[in-house]
């Protein structure tokens, strides 16, 4: 008799893994992670122990150096580093995104080049199509590029918001190769740009790209969000992705093909926050004493906490189930929209019950729930804010379900 397998049992490999990453994650993260968000300070220590530790290359193939997991094992292992603290699981995401933009659409020199190093953590990628006036509205990026006559490309313009903008030695990068395209995504194009991690003004060949100083930010301190300014850069012809023949005006379509599993990888630290905020309140809900008892004795906590576990166990589930049909090859875009939308708001909203249960400690710096309430709402912004995912998830449903 065929027996269903649960969706959040793991393979013996993905057991291993995650409890090594938890156990990272308790020992390393979660006692330094006030230290660095505090000071916001990038966690340095702790990005050389994920590199030994082979994070970069999870999704990588073992040809090129990495471990070759699927993006199942992948989410498994962002859940564990959110629980932690969501920076630390940013310093990796967007190198992610990248990794899948090579592997899926690169060429085999561009995978070569790249990939073994990216592996190792050795050069980290950042992924970057907002811009000052845009972020939803993708298709109205102003960064352009223009072939030069010795065969270089020209790139002029600025992005905003890019994760990991300093420290990255790659930007995958959207720009638009033909203003006059109709309509605009067709003349869209993603180079592989290439600088120098930590510089703030590249110079030699990756002269002509500049990062300002970060953004500050109400919270996901730690990790850099930095601009770039793209003024005469000039990007050699094999760094198209996909190089130039297959890659020109293709780089939309790759872009929004990334975007789906960035989805997974954001609904999975929305997990990961949630879990965490979970914790906490069982926690302090055991030890606090109001009216002669632990606040976990009265019943209205009791369903806080109640709603808390429930948000996360679904979270969880829409998760590995989005991750789950990708690995297996199905079409997993409206899935993936449903796991980012609920799972980020189940962070948001765990968070949130957690810090009312901390009362006014909530509110205090001593306490890590305060950390937390301002991580938390960046994943209902990033990889298409909440509004964005309905609009995927109705059209998509429209789409399947055409009368
Ligand atoms: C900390 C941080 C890190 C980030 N990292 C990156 C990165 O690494 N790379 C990158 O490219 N970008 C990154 N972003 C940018 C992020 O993807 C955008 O902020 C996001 O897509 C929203 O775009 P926007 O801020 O321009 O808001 P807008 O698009 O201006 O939207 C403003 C509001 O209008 C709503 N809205 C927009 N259009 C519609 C519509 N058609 N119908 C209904 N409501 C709508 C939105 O939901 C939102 O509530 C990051 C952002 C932050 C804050």
């Amino acid at each position: 008799m065929a027996v269903a397998t649960p969706l959040t049992e793991k393979t013996d490999e993905q057991k291993a893994i995650t409890e090594m990453v938890r156990q990272f994650v308790d020992e390393q993260i979660l006692p330094n992670a006030e230290h660095y968000d505090h000071e916001d300070e990038f966690p340095g220590p702790i990005v050389d122990q994920m590199k030994e530790l082979g994070l970069f290359g999870v999704t990588i193939p073992e040809e090129y150096g990495g471990m070759g997991l699927d993006l199942t094992t992948y989410t498994m292992i962002v859940e564990e580093l959110s629980r932690g603290w969501i920076s630390i699981s940013g310093v990796v995401n967007t190198h992610f995104i990248g990794s899948y933009l090579l592997m899926k659409f690169g060429t085999d020199e561009q995978k070569e080049r790249f990939l073994p190093r990216m592996a190792t953590g050795e050069i980290r990628a950042a992924f970057s199509l907002s811009e000052p006036e845009l972020g939803s509205d993708v298709q109205a990026i102003k960064t352009n590029a223009k072939k030069g006559d010795d065969g270089k490309w020209e790139i002029n313009g600025q992005k905003m918001w890019v994760t990991n903008g300093l420290m990255s030695g790659l930007v995958f990068l959207l720009v638009k190769t033909d203003l006059q395209a109709d309509p605009p995504y067709k003349g869209m194009t993603c180079f592989i740009t290439e600088k120098e991690p930590g510089a703030s003004e590249n110079s030699g060949e990756w002269a002509g790209l500049t990062v300002p100083p970060k953004i500050k930010k109400m919270g996901y301190k730690g990790v850099e969000s930095t601009e770039l300014i793209y003024d005469g850069y000039r990007c050699p012809p094999e760094n198209v992705l996909g190089g130039e023949e297959a890659g020109v005006g293709q780089g939309f379509i790759q872009m929004m093909d990334a975007l789906e599993v960035g989805r997974v990888n954001v609904a999975a630290r929305g997990v990961g926050i949630a879990q965490r905020a979970l914790e906490l309140a069982l926690r302090y809900s055991q030890e606090r004493k109001t009216f002669g008892k632990p606040i976990a004795q009265h019943q209205a906590i009791q369903f806080k906490l109640a709603d808390m576990a429930t948000q996360v166990e679904a979270a969880r589930l829409l998760t590995l189930r989005a991750a789950r049909l990708k690995d297996a090859g199905e079409r997993s875009d409206l899935e993936a929209g449903m796991a980012k939308l609920f799972a980020s708001e189940a962070g948001r909203f765990c968070v949130e019950e957690s810090f009312r249960i901390h009362g006014g400690y909530g509110y205090s710096k001593e306490y890590e729930i305060e950390r937390l309430y301002r991580d938390a709402p960046l994943l209902l912004i990033g990889e298409g804010t909440s509004e964005i995912q309905r609009m995927v998830i109705g059209k998509k449903l429209l789409q399947r379900h055409k009368i």
